[in-house]
């Protein structure tokens, strides 16, 4: 049973056509990367999956049962979501961004202090970055500290929505690789939202590929290379993208 799915999720904003009858199933314990150009519904479509956007039409199905909408809460806590420009609280210190949801759901200190352990050696943050507040860390740090406060309930999906797109290309290239090191470590199931086909190949083992509110295409990354490895990745989705148009 997969994690997660959507099935023939519509949603409209006004008149404006954000996701049209879009089915997608999430591979378990895999990294899903959401590719497709800005304004295609990518961030709506992951927000039907934690339920801050709800669908016209269609059903979320989350852990194998329809999304819950009187009860979201206890859904979330098994869903991390981490969002570009990290959406840390200003006023809290990283480390309490990081232990706020654990707080909140009553974990005891010695577990807190455990797991922000685990966080730390898996992100390479410095335990003295914890006590610092987000506007004195530097962006690639600051996603960092939303990455670990997504993963901190361990949570068994992670929604990622652009985590990494404001990010200078060293340091991108660095967490890139941590990110690879995180999954291998804590395998669950991912979806990455992104607009860089570049980072979908590197980082996902499937890919999903958006065009103007609809699925373009579902590919195996294996696949997908086996055919076209040899294609140069901006020039690669450009060909899905006209593939799949009618
Ligand atoms: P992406 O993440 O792929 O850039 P979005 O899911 O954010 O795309 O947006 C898809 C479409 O829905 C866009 O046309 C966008 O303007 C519209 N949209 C998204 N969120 C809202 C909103 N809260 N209110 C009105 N329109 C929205
Ligand atoms: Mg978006």
């Amino acid at each position: 049973m997969p994690a997660l799915s959507v099935e023939s999720v519509s949603k409209r904003y006004g008149t404006d056509t954000a996701l049209d009858a879009v089915s997608v199933t999430f591979p378990e314990n895999l990294v899903t990367a959401v590719i497709g150009p800005s304004g295609c519904g990518k961030s709506t479509l992951l927000k039907l999956c934690n339920g801050l956007v709800r669908p016209d039409r269609g059903t979320v199905r989350v852990f194998g049962r329809p999304l819950d909408y009187r009860h979201l809460a206890a859904t979330r806590r098994r869903l991390g979501y981490a969002v570009q420009g990290n959406g840390l609280f200003p006023h809290l210190s990283a480390g309490d961004n990081i232990t706020l949801l654990a707080r909140l759901a009553g974990w005891d200190e010695a577990d807190i202090a455990a797991r922000v352990q685990e966080l730390l050696q898996l992100s390479h943050l410095q335990p003295a970055q914890l006590a610092q507040y987000p506007h004195e860390l530097s962006g690639g740090q600051q996603q960092r500290v939303g990455l670990c406060r997504a993963m901190m309930l361990r949570p068994e999906v992670l929604l990622l929505d652009e985590p990494f797109a404001a990010i200078d290309p060293i340091t991108r290239a660095d967490i890139h690789q941590q990110m690879l090191q995180l999954h291998a470590a804590e395998p669950v199931t991912t979806v990455l939202v992104t607009h860089d086909m570049r980072e979908a190949l590197l980082l996902a083992d499937h890919l999903v590929i958006m065009g103007d509110g609809r699925v373009a295409g579902s590919h195996d990354k294996a696949a997908l290379l086996a055919r076209h490895g040899d294609a140069e990745p901006e020039a690669l989705l450009h060909t899905l993208l006209q593939e799949a148009s009618p």
